[in-house]
């Protein structure tokens, strides 16, 4: 077994595709210290530039005298403790509906979809969907179809074949490796006509879009058939998320959703710092962030014009670069590197093959001058690797 796990490593560095982690150092908003080398980072979601927050960062110490580190339990057993029943209680009140605290993003799709649908039931999911809604599709035992991204003509047929009476479609609100945002209009009509219900993967959609309220806000809709997904790794700077839907909803993932039930709470400190994370991301300070955001995405818009790659199109802070081949990808975030500049290539099989990129992650913590760097840092590379 050893001698066949290196022969798979070995055939994963041949074909330049093997991992490796950069280790940072020091942070101050965009700018990062990597093994001791300064860079301006466009590599991480802090979308609104909230991860090191000094407000957040003595919300988080205020609550270590009543509650030390960590939660020492799961939810249900006696890790809830008031700063969570808070949490809940302001996202409930700023979004309308009930919610549910999870540990992590990934471990609420993983724990959800399988709470909701199984055996003798059917999901659709976009193809390209993150990894974590992927995984609770399959965990779920449900059948489970994929549709084209975008498709919804090819998601309408697929709708149309299935016998299975319970029906989940399940999509990325803002589409993590794309930036594009789905359309929950049309997604949310297919889901009343053939009696499903819509899962929303708002993990980069809180805080940035729909006032900071997410993709179902954005476009302006309510639902009982609506369930969202928000994650707190991302614009809200710190970890942890919450599903938000119908009562019903609700009271069955908190009695059955097993990544929900076997694992410990979220650190109490963290739901301190999210509150007053969501109290900003609501404030006026809030919209000014996201205000801040879109001159940056103009900003960056207009100055490609003229280099050999062309931006995707986005509305959001992810604003992938295309550049083709995965080698092309690693030179040109090399390239960027040595100028100082942080953008990392996204490889298959994080993308399709041939659809290597550079993920340009901007943030609020970003000034009008970092963005210019960045542009100069892209031009000067096309001149010597074209
Ligand atoms: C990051 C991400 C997640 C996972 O969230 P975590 O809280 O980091 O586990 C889920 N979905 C999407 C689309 C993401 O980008």
């Amino acid at each position: 077994m050893f001698a066949e796990l290196d022969a798979a490593l070995v055939a994963r560095e041949q074909a330049g595709l093997l991992r490796v982690r950069k280790t940072v150092t020091h942070i101050s908003g965009a700018r990062v210290e990597v093994d001791g080398v300064a860079q301006l980072g466009f590599a991480s979601n802090d979308y609104l530039g909230l991860a090191g927050d000094l407000r957040l960062r003595e919300a988080a110490q205020a609550a270590t005298p009543d509650f030390g580190l960590g939660s020492g339990a799961s939810h249900l057993v006696s890790g809830h403790s008031a700063l969570h029943a808070t949490l809940e209680q302001q996202l409930s009140d700023w979004l309308g509906q009930p919610c549910l605290l999870f540990t992590t993003g990934y471990m609420a799709s993983v724990g959800a979809i399988p709470a909701l649908v199984g055996r003798g039931d059917a999901i659709f999911g976009d193809k390209l969907n993150h990894a974590s809604l992927h995984d609770g599709c399959v965990l779920s035992g449900a059948a489970f179809k994929r549709y084209r991204h975008q498709d919804l003509a090819h998601l309408a047929q697929l709708l149309e074949t299935t016998p299975a009476r319970r029906r989940l479609i399940v999509v990325d609100g803002v589409f993590s490796m794309d930036g594009d945002i789905a359309p929950l209009p049309a997604l949310l009509a297919l889901a009343e006509q053939f009696d499903a219900l819509l899962y929303v993967d708002d993990a980069h959609a809180v805080g940035i879009l729909g006032q900071g309220k997410g993709t179902a806000a954005h476009w302006g809709l309510q639902s009982p058939r609506l369930i969202q997904l928000l994650t707190f790794g991302k614009a809200a700077g710190g970890l942890g998320a919450a599903i938000v839907a119908e009562p019903v909803i609700i009271q069955t993932l908190l009695q059955t959703a097993r990544t929900y039930i076997y694992t410990t709470a979220l650190p109490p400190l963290l739901a301190a710092a999210l509150s007053c994370s969501v109290a900003i991301m609501q404030s006026s300070e809030g919209a000014a962030k996201r205000a801040v955001l879109q001159q940056h995405i103009a900003q960056l818009q207009a100055g490609v014009s003229g280099l050999p790659w062309r931006l995707l199109p986005s509305q959001t802070p992810i604003q992938p670069l295309w550049v083709g081949t995965g080698a092309a990808a690693i030179a040109l975030s090399e390239s960027l590197w040595a100028r100082g500049v942080w953008v990392p290539a996204i490889r298959p099989p994080t993308v399709p093959v041939g659809q290597a990129r550079l993920r340009i992650s901007l943030s609020a913590a970003h000034t009008a001058a970092d963005i210019a760097c960045l542009l100069d840092a892209l031009h000067a590379s096309a001149k010597v690797l074209q």
